[in-house]
């Protein structure tokens, strides 16, 4: 018999009961349906430090699940991003990768490779202001609601 669930316990594929009515309750909210690849996606984002490709989620999936397919896992993804429990970080050159870490944070981007790594420094809402402290109502004034930023540090590990 085909194996259709992902191994247990296995590359952190495996959501708690907890952790999938949650997944589920997401993606049905955003009109997508709750699929064991779906979950099994979302387990391996949940785990991974280094903010995989959908190529790298698809390598890790297929171990548990040899029959899932890349465009299974980009739509998997995509239907994370919607439901509000991914994020998609896209760079310039068209290619992207994913985190579910759900509050704010910095990234660190090796220029040289691509990876993206959350930055170890706590999150500062008050970081637009200290920039220029006219800078929000000058942007409302302009008809821009702030509702965020990003910042990521550019560079490359030394080899
Ligand atoms: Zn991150």
């Amino acid at each position: 018999m085909v194996m259709k669930e992902p191994r247990k316990g296995v590359l952190g594929l495996h959501l708690s009961a907890e952790s999938e009515r949650a997944v589920r309750a997401a993606l049905e909210a955003a009109g997508c349906r709750y699929t064991a690849q779906r979950g099994a996606v979302f387990g391996f984002l949940e785990h991974a430090r280094n903010h995989p490709t959908a190529e790298e989620v698809y390598r890790v999936v297929r171990r548990a699940m040899p029959r899932i397919s890349l465009a299974t896992v980009y739509k998997a993804l995509e239907a994370l991003v919607a439901a509000g429990l991914a994020t998609k970080l896209t760079n310039g050159d068209g290619s992207a990768r994913y985190d579910c870490r759900g509050e704010d944070h910095y990234h660190l981007r090796d220029v040289s490779t691509g990876e993206i790594h959350d930055l170890p420094v706590a999150f500062d809402r008050e970081l637009l202001s200290k920039l220029d402290p006219a800078l929000v109502a000058r942007l409302a004034a302009d008809g821009f609601e702030v509702t965020g930023y990003r910042l990521e540090v550019l560079g490359r590990f030394a080899k």
